[in-house]
């Protein structure tokens, strides 16, 4: 496929991530197309576009080149399948996670785009070899996972199908990298794909330390917020490691893997997640934030908020 033929992407389900890729993708200057099957859905959402990407260069946050109406002018919308897949050269799917809506609409998407369109999906935790199962032609099948809010936190987890070919990775993560993502590949799939295989994890050993009377809800918050994620926003776990030693990773493990070791043969297996513990902890979190949805959304405004200023920070 030449470049010329590689400037149309067509977006399915214009929900959260559905919006964020289109505003994502136009800021890389592609023109692009947003189906959703609600009729008027898709229009909604660019309206809703609109108003974002406004009040982002208000801000002066609009990522790429173009103003905000060179951005918008780039959006259109459908209510039909064929004509919003007409032309592209690239589909990123956001519709329901449910396993059959996505097998479903990727088999009716087979129908009508050329052998060499890219067939992307934004789940979080269906992996490859299942959502494309109804796919005949799965070498051009690949997920494409985002992080939400996916305009402040650039992680995009590139995860192949057993059949998915090289080229297919290699110009994905091209076209993530190219407006402004920060794609990993992953070499094979496996269920959580990397990010939630971590975030399991620290979400298991946080719930048990609250669970065993180690900690409180908000102390436990404070451990990533004011510790851990200090330096996470910035260097991963490999380089922290390599940091912390004078000469580095090995030094570090020669040092401390006895300590990890000893540590990590404690954890057991996974905490339960059910019963009567389920009933104090949660409230404990909704003393700190009430659960009602006006509190729960100005607590996500901030955290765009902070995400919005980290994201710059990192630029910076
Ligand atoms: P959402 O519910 O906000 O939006 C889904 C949209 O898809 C709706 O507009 C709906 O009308 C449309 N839709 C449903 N079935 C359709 C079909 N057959 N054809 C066309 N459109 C259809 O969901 P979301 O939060 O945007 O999530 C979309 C996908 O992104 C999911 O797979 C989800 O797991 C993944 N994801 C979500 C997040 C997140 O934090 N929300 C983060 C990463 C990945």
């Amino acid at each position: 496929m030449s470049a010329a033929d590689m400037k149309i992407i067509t977006v399915i389900g214009s929900g959260l991530i559905g919006r964020s890729w289109a505003m994502l993708f136009v800021s890389g200057g592609y023109n692009v197309k947003i189906y959703d099957n609600q009729p008027g859905q898709s229009a909604r959402a660019i309206a809703e576009i609109k108003k974002q990407l406004v009040e982002l260069e208000e801000a002066h946050m609009l990522r790429g080149e173009l103003s905000a109406a060179q951005q918008l002018a780039l959006l259109s919308s459908y209510d039909d399948l064929s004509q919003a897949l007409d032309g592209a050269f690239f589909v990123q799917e956001c519709v329901f996670e449910q396993l059959e809506v996505k097998q479903s609409i990727f088999h009716d998407m087979e129908r009508f785009v050329g052998k060499d369109v890219i067939l992307s999906s934004s789940t979080s935790c269906l992996v490859p070899s299942k959502v494309f199962s109804k796919v005949q032609n799965r070498s051009r099948c690949l997920v494409s996972h985002p992080v939400n809010p996916p305009y402040y936190v650039k992680l995009v987890e590139l995860v192949p199908h057993p059949e998915t070919a090289a080229a297919v990775m290699d110009t994905t993560h091209a076209l993530m990298t190219k407006v402004g993502q920060a794609p990993v590949l992953l070499k094979k799939e496996i269920d959580g794909f990397a990010l939630n295989r971590v975030q399991a994890a620290i979400i298991a050993e946080s719930w048990r330390l609250v669970q065993d009377g180690v900690i409180s809800v908000k102390d436990i918050d404070l451990v990533m917020s004011e510790g851990l994620g200090m330096r996470y926003a910035f260097i991963g776990p490999m380089e922290t490691m390599h940091l912390n030693a004078p000469k580095g990773l090995e030094d570090y493990m020669s040092r401390y893997s006895e300590n990890i070791t000893r540590v990590l043969s404690s954890f057991g297996p996974g905490p339960c997640f059910s019963g009567l513990f389920l009933l104090s902890r949660p409230q404990e979190m909704c003393e700190l934030i009430p659960c009602d949805q006006q509190h729960l959304s100005a607590r996500q405004e901030r955290r765009d908020q902070f995400l919005m200023r980290l994201a710059k920070l990192k630029k910076d």
